[in-house]
């Protein structure tokens, strides 16, 4: 029977830790910058810039927004059955009781990507599995200290809360909501393992635990899944995790944040590459 540890701060590889300099408070999201640059870390989340400005529907601040109310109307819509008429009519009224228009455009489409999922298999399964199996927005905190031997460096509370976890068939199932269409995945693979390591956490070992994305913004809402993590890519993600933690540290400690080479910001997809490597962007632009 799967337990789900409903604790503030739950400890994992914690055992025999040595003392730690500073303790480190961070969401999985700014870990998961850090860990892919130091310097778009501190763009975002220390000087607070925007990366896109508005108008974007899959990227910037507008597109937060709308992507905060799509996976509020997944947590509080009803899982089962229904025609499409009245879906739309529930996520509607929800979209009302928060405070908002169902009628402008850009709701209308959050309307029906919150539907394509509620019509969805992975859906089905969720509504058919007893109600203390399924968690929808599991809020968690995962305390990791630097084991004896490893490099020194700060110990991490990463933040977080997991869309959905389901417990069926002897497996935990950690569900994530993009409003997106689907796309390069590897770009979610920190945050999804941060998700993994928390979920063997809270279920206390008890199961493997799988990861998946949910694209609401392609058709039919599917879901892409990764495999269980073994015991040794648990470390490796449990060491991520502190390394992201020490670059945050050093950064604040130093006020250094270094960028990383502009073929890797393209991978990045990252929106500061003109603030960041001006003269290779303006020789890209002048090539023939
Ligand atoms: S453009 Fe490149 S160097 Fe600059 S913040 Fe983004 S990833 Fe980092």
């Amino acid at each position: 029977m799967f337990v789900i540890v409903r604790v503030q701060v739950a400890r994992a590889g914690g055992r025999g830790a040595v003392a730690a300099s500073a303790t480190i408070v961070a969401p999985v999201t700014q870990l998961a910058d850090a860990s892919a640059c130091a310097r778009r870390y501190q763009l975002l989340h220390e000087l607070g810039l925007e990366e896109r400005p508005r108008g974007n529907r899959e990227s910037g601040a507008g597109a937060a927004e709308l992507g905060t109310l799509a996976h509020r109307l997944l947590e509080l819509a009803s899982l089962e059955a229904t025609d499409g008429g009245s879906r739309r009519e529930e996520l509607r009224e929800l979209l009302r009781l928060e405070g908002e228009d169902p009628y402008l455009p850009e709701h209308a489409e959050v309307i029906d990507a919150a539907a394509a999922f509620l019509e969805s298999e992975l859906a089905r399964r969720m509504a058919q599995v007893e109600p203390r199996k399924l968690h929808r927005e599991l809020p968690f905190a995962l305390r990791l200290d630097p084991k004896p031997g490893e490099e020194p460096g700060p110990s991490v509370v990463v933040r977080g809360q997991l869309d959905a976890l389901l417990l069926e068939d002897g497996q935990a199932t950690v569900v994530d909501y993009k409003l997106s269409r689907a796309g390069a995945r590897g770009r979610y693979d920190f945050q999804l393992d941060a998700y993994a390591l928390a979920a063997r956490t809270l279920t206390e070992n008890a199961a493997p635990v799988r990861t998946g994305l949910v694209f609401l913004r392609t058709p039919g809402a599917p879901f892409v899944t990764r495999g269980p993590p073994g015991a040794a890519d648990l470390d490796r993600i449990r060491r991520g995790l502190l390394n992201a933690a020490r670059v945050l540290a050093d950064g604040r400690r130093t006020g250094i944040w270094p960028k990383v080479q502009r073929a890797r910001c393209g991978e990045l997809e990252c929106g500061f590459v003109r603030r960041c490597h001006p003269e290779e962007v303006m020789s890209e632009v002048s090539a023939p």
